[in-house]
Order: structure tokens, then sequence, then C-alpha cells
């Protein structure tokens, strides 16, 4: 088996990876904050990750993925306070939103998605935690904040001068209750509008609510453990979100947060940063209503590396929908009846499994999946150019059949309509497989049960020669 490697941003360097009890990657992703339908940008870092969780299960290691919903903070209780709703309210609908969005564009359902507001007891017992160590203060705003300069560490991540960060920034600061300008807020003192809006919990100092970077150290921990194998998010989150999160949880554990660090690079569109600010977001919604598939998605943003920036663009979209378009053709081929009985050859056998080596070792190496996308690619021509020959190889043709099935596996990108079929075919096959067993059995009951039932989606069985061939009526 191909090395495992992962750049880590905390050292700067890609290297050797393995969960650390070896079996089981527990890996925390910063989601998405629930006030807007989460942009194209967000599903680049989103797809990244699920990428990330494929290429960890093609490994053979299994994914312990916990993915926040962020459904309290000041943009929330704005819109809250606007619309005259209470912030669930307002998340509510945006969460249904996010997970029809990420089912459009194929995104594996995480193994938890907790919310910030169902964890305000273990984010309170935090902070009680970093009071007592005595690197957390109330101020007299009532807001409890914590004291970066008791955590000599603070700046690891980003490698900031903290110096620098210290006194450059407190002139930009208005508010001077903090003993520090960068000193950051664990708990706010509630406002009139969190209380109107339902955004106000009681604790040792008063009503209040969390800082936006406490919910992830509480509930990365609560429902991962003390240390991670793995922490990812964007690239902006390095800082202060993530160094922030450092501070919390190793200040209060005095252990490591996170054994890997991992970013995944922006999307762009004309050259600037996709954000709801600057007003030049694109929505999944958008994308489906101009008719551009999920693969093609899939394939637009695999096709860079996830440490490169990626300028969205009509071309690109076109040229993966094409891409996808290839795959779709080759995969109806593959799963057709006729090209099994056609079969293949030697050649085409060796190729499937060069392919899957190729592939396995691009996504091993800090998950480059452009290259396995070219060795996709690659053996599609090699595997139509020996398929054309028509070999008589059926073994061939199944080998062919099994490596493109475990590298699509991870990729995901055969288009729908492809799919739709290449379930069919499977489901034919798989039946028919039983009913030969039950025949085998001389369960002819049985046997003759799987005929009506494959009869009754159209599919016409016929027996010649010990062979089952089968068509759609
Ligand atoms: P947010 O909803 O703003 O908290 O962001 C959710 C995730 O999307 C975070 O991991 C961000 O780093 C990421 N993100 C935000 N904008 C972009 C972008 N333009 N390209 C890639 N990732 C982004
Ligand atoms: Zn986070």
């Amino acid at each position: 088996m191909a090395d495992f490697r992962l750049y880590n941003t905390m050292t700067r360097r890609v290297e050797p990876f393995a969960p650390a009890d070896g079996k089981t990657v527990r890996m925390y992703t910063c989601g998405p904050t629930v006030y807007n339908p989460a942009h194209l940008g967000n599903f680049r870092t989103f797809l990244f990750e699920d990428l990330m969780r494929r290429v960890f299960a093609l490994r053979g290691w299994t994914v312990r993925q916990v993915m926040n919903l962020t459904d309290v903070d000041d943009k929330i209780i704005k819109r809250a306070q606007e619309q005259g709703k209470s912030i669930t309210e307002v998340t509510e609908p945006v969460v249904e939103i996010f997970h029809r969005d990420r089912e459009f564009l194929r995104i594996q359902r995480a193994e938890e998605y907790p919310k910030a507001t169902a964890f305000i007891p273990e984010m309170i017992a935090l902070v009680e935690t970093l009071v007592a160590r005595g690197v957390a203060y109330q101020a007299d705003d009532g807001s409890v904040y914590f004291a970066i300069g008791k955590f000599p560490a603070y700046g690891k991540l980003s490698r900031l001068d903290t110096r620098e960060v210290k006194s450059g920034a407190r002139v930009l600061q208005d508010d001077y209750s903090k003993e520090n300008a960068q000193d950051f807020a664990l708990w706010k003192s509630a406002k009139a509008e969190d209380e109107a809006t339902g955004a106000a919990w009681d604790s040792p100092w008063g009503r209040g609510r969390p800082g936006w970077h406490l919910e992830c150290s509480a509930m990365a921990m609560q429902l991962l453990g003390e240390t991670l194998d793995v922490h990812c998010g964007g690239i902006d989150l390095v800082f202060p979100h993530h160094e922030d999160e450092i501070a919390q949880s190793e200040a209060a554990t005095t252990k490591t947060f996170s054994r890997v660090w991992s970013h995944g690079a922006f999307l762009l569109t004309d050259g600037a940063k996709m954000a709801k600010r600057v007003g030049n977001v694109f929505t999944v919604a958008g994308l489906r209503e101009a008719g551009i598939s999920a693969a093609a998605v899939r394939h637009f943003v695999f096709n860079t590396h996830y440490r490169k920036e990626l300028n969205l663009s009509d071309q690109a979209l076109d040229a993966s929908t094409e891409a996808v378009r290839r795959v779709g053709d080759f995969a109806r081929r593959l799963r057709s009846p006729a090209t099994l009985e056609l079969g293949g050859t030697p050649g085409l056998a060796h190729g499937a499994e060069a392919a899957v080596l190729r592939v396995e070792e691009a996504l091993f190496d800090d998950l480059n999946a452009p290259e396995a996308l070219a060795a996709l690619f690659d053996f599609i021509r090699m595997a139509n150019a020996e398929l054309d020959r028509k070999g008589g190889d059926r073994e061939a043709v199944e080998r062919a059949r099994a490596a493109f099935d475990r590298i699509d596996r991870v990729l995901d990108i055969v288009p729908e309509e492809v799919r739709g079929d290449t379930e069919l075919v499977r489901w034919v096959e798989e039946r028919i497989a039983a009913r030969r067993e039950a025949r085998m059995r001389r369960d002819f009951a049985a046997s003759d049960r799987i005929r009506d039932e494959l009869a009754g989606r159209g599919v016409v069985l016929e027996d010649a020669g010990g062979e089952t061939r089968w068509r759609l009526s």
C-alpha cells in the first residue's frame, strides 16, 4: 500500500499521516454559518473535505467526521431582529437548504452536524476551566475574554508575530474593556437584541452568548476527544478562528488539539474571493437553474489541487460538463451486458489494475485529485480502445468495472442520468445472481418471484445455454 501523506498547515510541510489509533480518523470540519444558503466558495471547501473523507475510506480507515452548524452569531441575530424572528426561526430553513445542496453535490453525510446552540453547557464548562486556569477573565463589560498574553504558544499556527498583533491592532479596537486589544471573547454579555431573538443564556457571568470560536473547541472535544486527527476548513479560518480554537483547547487540556491542520484554498470569481459581502456569490440553486450537473461541479473542483486557488468561469464549467459526459459514456459502455458479452483483452485487465494503483498513489499523496483525474481519463481512453477489439475475455471486463467503481467511489463524477442507468444495471445483475442461486437450491418459487419482480420493472430474461441474458421490454 502506498504511503499516505497530507500537508499540515502547522508545520507548512507534507507529512506522513495515519489516524492515532491506526483505524478511525477523527476529523473536525468547520461548517457553515446558517444565515444564508452557503455559496459555491463554501462548497469548494466542503467538497475538499468530502474528497478527504472518501480518500481516507479508500485507504481503509473508518471516518468519524463532525461538521458544526453555527446557528448563533452577529449576522444571524441581526437578521432575526430585522425580521422579528428568533434565531432558530432564521436558521432552521437555512439548515434544510444546506442539506439539500449538500446532497445535490453528493457530499457524503458527516457522522454528526452539531448545532452551537445545543452545546451551551459544554461551552460554559470550557470557559469555567479557562477562568480557573487563569487564562480567561471577566472584563468590565461583563464579557469573558481569553488572555492571549497568558498563552505563550499563541500564534503558532498562523505564525503571526504576536507582538505586532498586540500593539498594532490596539488602536483599531473600539472596545477598551479588554486588557489586551487582541484578547478575544469567549462569552459575550447579552444585549437587548440577543434577549429579543432568543440568543441569550444563563451563565456564571450573567446572561450572555458564546463567542464564535468557542463552539468548535467545545463540540470537537465533546464529540471526538481532546486530540483530533485532522481539523479542516478554508484558508481564511487559519487566523483568527483556528488560532483561537487552539488557544482555548490547549490552554484547557494541555494536550495537542489537532495532530494535523488542513486548509483548502479559495474559490474566486474574476480573481476575487467569493464572499457574501462582495456580492459575487454563486449558489447551488443558481447552478441547478443553469442546468449544471453535480458531476460537472465535482469535476471542476477536483481538477485543481485543493491548495491552489480556483477561478470560477463559464468556460471551466463547460469543459467539466464535457469531461463528465465522457465519463458517463464510458460508465454506460462498461455496464452494458453487450460489453460483457463481447469481452475484453488481457491489456484491459492490466490497464485497469494500473489505473487503480496510479489513482491511489495520487490521492494518497496529499489528495492529488487532478492527477487522479488524469489517470482516470487515460484509463478511459485505453479501455475504450481495448474494448473495441472485442477480445472475448469476460473477466477483463469485470476487472475494468471493478476498477472504475473503485475510482468513482471517491470522485463520484458520473452524471445523474447515467448513474440512474448504472444503478438499474447493478440491481438487475444482483437480482439475476439471486435467481441463479435460488434455482441452484431448487427453490423455483423464489426464482419465479424474482423473474416477476424484474418483469415489474420492464426487465425480460432469456435463459440460454446455462446463461441468463436480459433486456428492457
Ligand atoms: P462560513 O459559512 O463563512 O463560516 O464558511 C464556511 C466555510 O467556507 C469555511 O471553511 C470557510 O473557510 C469556507 N469559505 C468561505 N469562503 C470561501 C471561498 N471563497 N472559497 C473557499 N472556501 C470558502
Ligand atoms: Zn470552527
